[in-house]
Parts: structure tokens; C-alpha cells; sequence
């Protein structure tokens, strides 16, 4: 399993996830960004609205998600 936190997948927190995908973290930060929003959290609204410039441009966002999947595979096994 690799470890993510939520800063490093775009977030606003310190929260780490573990999974053994990128798709499976991407899915874990997306479910813990959704509870944020829905606490009204101002950090992460913030952080979601700036994933949500980042989305207008999708080839941007393609580089992004691109770019953090390398970062997922570059870190070690727990
Ligand atoms: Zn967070």
C-alpha cells in the first residue's frame, strides 16, 4: 500500500489515505473532499474550487492527474 494525503491529491489537509491505485486514492481523496464540502469546510472548498478552474482545461487536468499518478507510483510500499 502507498500512502497520499490530502494536500498531495489537491486537498487542503494533512488526512493520509493508503491504497494500492492511484485510482483507488483518487477515489478515497474525491469521497473525503465530498464530506468536507458538505461540512462546509473553507479550506477545502477553496481547494475544490481551484480543482475546478484546474477541470475547465482538460488537457491541464489531464497533465495533473497524470502527473500525480507518477508521484503515487515513485512512493515506496508501506
Ligand atoms: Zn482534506
Amino acid at each position: 500500500m502507498k500512502t497520499m494525503n490530502c494536500k498531495q491529491l489537491g486537498g487542503a489537509c494533512d488526512k493520509e489515505f493508503h491504497a494500492n491505485t492511484f485510482e483507488e486514492i483518487a477515489e478515497m481523496s474525491k469521497q473525503h473532499g465530498m464530506e468536507m464540502f458538505r461540512l462546509n469546510d473553507e479550506a477545502h472548498l477553496k481547494a475544490m474550487n481551484d480543482m475546478q478552474e484546474l477541470m475547465k482545461k482538460p488537457e491541464a487536468m489531464q497533465e495533473w492527474f497524470e502527473s500525480k499518478k507518477v508521484e503515487f507510483s515513485a512512493l515506496p510500499d508501506d
